[in-house]
């Protein structure tokens, strides 16, 4: 069976590449059809907060990432690793270190000066721990390798060697008891059953040190597997620097609520962020469950583009149910929406706009009131004859019984004709009066949503 897990720091929000590594989680254990859990890393208690673990939460529930267990939160979990740490202890894969950090400072000076990388020397691997004074306090310290090397065969990464005395013995528990966390991570993989550690990058460095963990349990306890490893490149902004607040690494509420983004587009718009099928753009949820594969992730740092998300969130704009863009968007607009009529507008609203924000701007003129605001623009169309044209433009209409968008088309058609002008001399006064603004839907939908009196009163209020 396979299990993943999604593993947050809840020091900040969820981000675009924590959202994308978390998808690529749920997507893997999806496709085959094992298990994916959510583990929050809060043991760093100064810098996790309570309001970071909820927007992760919510944020992972709004892109519809559901887990098969409730979270595991580290912080609960510390007894446990401890006890692991002594287990190595006692079967001699790990040793006490009375080393004082005075001493460890004079330790690493000494590399510094002699320009040698700055490692834990083993002082205390072989030396027997009665030599301590009395009560002394004490690390725990992995016994690591010393020689050959250890290859991991990541499944994005490749091979990838790294030779065993690049890695001192770490401490693994703490002089207070605590565990750190190399510890901690590969004790709760394991207990929570974790097959697939899928996760960023910057995290290579670290499988190096959590393996030698996992193996010497295993040499205990004959059930402790290596996982299968998987680093993805991390995400750069549009100009190839590290993504930063700038390029757009904002919490995936900032996607929905400033930029308003759809979560069906966000999750599209992540799982091609490093991942491809051909050169399918839009890709639903389901056939992403159906071909989703590590083998499709790239090796190199996907680039973050506003406008392809856009874009994507335009085509799912499109495709979406008018009902619930008429919700969100009367959430947005507030007290005065009506969503009702929000839902029948939706159509023309929605077939340009590549995020709520435009569908919003969009439907300003249906609740605006009178008498309606101008822009510039407008106010210039009102000018001259306007007037007069708008004059004949609302009797012609008010004698107007059947007030559909084809009706409504053919009188004004046939008035135009009459008054020997192009259908855009009429339309464009028209739009003006009725939305105050210089670009709306089609000039016949607007008439019939807004309905015959309030469109004859905007037509009215602006006639000679
Ligand atoms: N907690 C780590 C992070 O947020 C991830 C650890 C892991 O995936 O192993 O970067």
């Amino acid at each position: 069976e396979v299990v993943t897990r999604f593993a947050p720091s809840p020091t900040g929000f969820l981000h675009i590449g924590g959202a994308r590594t978390a998808l690529f989680n749920w997507l893997y254990a999806r496709h085959h059809g094992g298990r994916t859990l959510l583990r929050i890393e809060d043991t760093d208690a100064k810098r996790s907060t309570q309001v970071a673990i909820d927007a992760i939460i919510e944020g992972l529930d709004w892109l519809g990432l559901d887990y098969d267990a409730p979270p595991v939160f580290q912080s609960d979990r510390a007894e446990r690793h401890a006890e692991v740490a002594w287990q190595l202890l006692k079967a001699g894969h790990a040793y006490k270190c009375f080393a004082t950090p005075e001493e460890l400072e004079a330790m690493r000076n000494d590399q510094r000066m002699n320009k040698q990388p700055l490692r834990y020397d083993g002082r205390w691997r072989d030396r027997d721990p009665s030599e301590a004074p009395e009560g002394a306090p004490f690390t725990i310290r992995l016994k690591t390798p010393t020689e050959g090397d250890v290859t991991i065969h990541d499944q994005v990464q490749g091979a990838v060697t790294v030779r065993n005395e690049e890695i001192d013995d770490y401490i693994i528990l703490r002089a207070d008891g605590t565990p750190t966390y190399m510890l901690a991570v590969v004790v709760d993989d394991h207990d929570m059953g974790v097959t697939h550690v899928i996760r960023g990058d910057d995290h290579l460095n670290n499988a190096f040190r959590q393996l030698p963990i996992n193996r010497a349990m295993n040499a205990i306890e004959s059930n402790w597997p290596d996982p299968v490893y998987a680093h993805i490149p991390l995400i750069h902004g549009s100009d190839g620097a590290k993504l930063s607040k700038r390029h757009g690494a904002l919490g995936v509420e900032a996607y929905r609520d400033e930029f308003g983004i759809l979560p069906e587009a966000l999750f599209n718009y992540l799982l091609r962020l490093g991942w491809g099928h051909g050169d399918r753009e839009e890709i639903t949820r389901d056939e992403a469950v159906e071909l989703f594969d590590l083998a499709g992730v790239g090796k190199s740092p996907s680039r973050f583009d506003m406008k392809k998300l856009e874009n994507l969130n335009g085509h799912y704009l499109r495709e979406a149910e008018d009902a619930r863009l008429a919700a969100l968007v009367a959430a947005r607009i507030g007290e005065t929406a009506d969503e009702d009529l929000l839902a029948r507008a939706m159509p023309v609203l929605k077939v340009r706009a590549k995020n709520l924000n435009e569908v919003v701007e969009g439907a300003t003129f249906l609740f605006a009131k009178r008498p309606l605001a101008m822009t510039e623009k407008a106010a210039a169309l009102l000018e001259g004859d306007a007037p007069a044209i708008l004059r004949k433009i609302h009797d012609h209409l008010a004698a107007q019984n059947d007030w559909t968008s084809e009706a409504l088309e053919a009188t004004t058609k046939a008035l135009a004709e009459e008054q020997g002008l192009g259908l855009g001399k009429l339309a464009q006064p028209m739009r003006a009066a009725l939305t105050g603004t210089t670009t709306s839907p089609g000039i016949f939908d607007v008439l019939v949503l807004l309905g015959r009196d309030e469109a004859l009163a905007r037509l009215d209020a602006q006639a000679a």
